[in-house]
């Protein structure tokens, strides 16, 4: 029996395999299918999700066989950076990956209990300086949808042994892509060589295992992980680029002699995702992270981008759910990332229902009820016009809005009138 399961690094493939690892991978041939791949990846999602608990323990039974790896389990992100501050023994420096699950959910507990985390993805970028970063928003991103069947992904590196002559002392902090129930075997996506770095240098790997990412067998594994890498293509060009506040150069540690004491530990977390197939939300879980729902999300930079967190309308609506993020207010339901969607779940009403539950619960305060209610705001205008055209443009005024019913003062307000367009009508039809 080998000492740990395989871990498979997936990489764009070469130019002159794409097309061939895409024809393996849809089974057609030549002729590459859209929608089979998706009917395909949506079969092997409801499978995670309708049979996560089987898959979890079939999981732990075989993972218990490889005397190399450490597993444990942790309910929620608090008790997940307890289990890894123990398991680092001392040393606080932890590289981690762009895993949205890393760094949304876990990455705050783990700086509140001391360790300096960097995305090492970030530290790749050579002469980062003169970096130009060419997309800023969702519109500048180039039509890659169709390409991205084509420009497919391959295993490029497959660790299956723990020994190695470049152990540094830190910690790797790595969210899987996808983990197959079957043999324990994990895969990774990569985009840089961030990932197979930390899996040479770390002295302690911990491997990231959220509930819905375990599949039933390997082909699943892999086949989800290239997935990500397709329907995920443009928007990693949303967050491309150098960030300062990231770098930390690895590779510069020592290393140390031997690699004794080197560790690898498979970290489940729940963090309320079975919760979530209880509340009316199981179909999240069908979700792999690929964040084709943020490609053209209006709001999506304006949200967790700017927080230095994963955008997607989905990680949005989880870190609402899981209590850590308001009501998604800026949504303005237009569907786009439902369309993306590669496994067609619901966001926009998923998102409603979320909100519809808070409100319920909470109550809708002055402010919210003013907002919800524009027809309102526009009403008290006309009534009070052309006071209020005079009012408006006073900075008390624009002051005592943005405290009141949360208008921003730098929003220009529009210009009331006492007579409205339906007044107006109504006396054209009289007339
Ligand atoms: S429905 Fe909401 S979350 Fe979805 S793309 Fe539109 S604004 Fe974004
Ligand atoms: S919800 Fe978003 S991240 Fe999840 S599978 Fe759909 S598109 Fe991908």
């Amino acid at each position: 029996m080998a000492e740990i399961p395989s871990i498979l690094v997936l990489e764009p493939a070469a130019e002159q395999s794409q097309r061939r690892t895409a024809g393996i991978m849809v089974k057609k041939g030549p002729q590459l299918d859209l929608e089979s791949l998706k009917a395909h990846l949506r079969e092997i999602r409801q499978h995670s999700r309708d049979n996560h608990i089987s898959l979890l323990e079939e999981l732990k039974r075989n993972l218990d066989q490889y005397a190399g790896v450490k597993l444990a389990i942790a309910t929620d992100a608090k008790q997940a950076a307890s289990y890894i501050k123990q398991t680092a023994e001392g040393t606080d420096l932890a590289s981690i990956n762009k895993s949205s699950v890393v760094i949304n959910e876990l990455r705050p507990e783990l700086q509140a209990s001391g360790f300096k985390t960097y995305i090492r993805y970030f530290t790749e970028f050579k002469n980062f300086e003169k970096f130009e970063k060419k997309v800023e928003d969702y519109w500048a991103l180039p039509g890659m949808h169709e390409r991205g069947l084509v420009e497919s992904f391959d295993v490029r590196k497959t660790v299956t042994r723990l020994r190695s002559s470049e152990v540094r002392d830190f910690v790797a902090i790595l969210g899987v892509n996808a983990v197959s129930a079957e043999d324990g075997s994990v895969f990774f996506l990569q985009h840089m060589t961030n990932i197979s770095k930390d899996l040479e240098q770390a002295k302690k790997i911990i491997l990231v295992v959220s509930l819905e990412k375990v599949v039933k067998d390997r082909g699943a594994a892999l086949f989800q992980t290239r997935c990500m890498g397709i329907f995920g293509l443009e928007s990693i060009l949303l967050d491309l680029g150098p960030k300062e506040v990231e770098q930390y150069d690895f590779d510069s540690l020592p290393t140390l002699s031997g690699d004794q004491g080197r560790e690898l530990h498979i970290l489940i977390l729940d963090n309320g995702r079975k919760g979530l197939l209880k509340d009316g939300y199981k179909d999240l879980f069908l979700c792999l992270d690929c964040r084709a729902c943020a490609r053209q999300c209006p709001i999506g930079l304006h949200l967790l981008a700017n927080k230095g967190m994963v955008y997607s309308p989905k990680n949005y609506l989880l870190g609402f759910l899981q209590g850590w993020l308001p009501p998604a207010e800026a949504c303005v339901h237009c569907g786009r990332c439902q369309v993306e969607c590669p496994v067609e779940i619901d966001i926009p009403t998923l998102l409603w229902k979320g909100q519809f539950e808070y409100y319920a619960r909470h109550g809708r305060g002055l402010r919210k009820r003013l907002l919800d209610n524009p027809e309102l705001l526009a009403k008290l205008g006309s009534w009070t016009a052309p006071l209020a055209n005079w009012a408006k443009d006073r900075v008390i005024f624009k002051l005592i809005m943005q405290v009141v019913a949360g208008i921003h003062r730098q929003a220009r307000l529009p210009t009331f009138h006492r007579q409205t367009l339906r007044k107006w009508a109504k006396g054209g039809r009289r007339g």
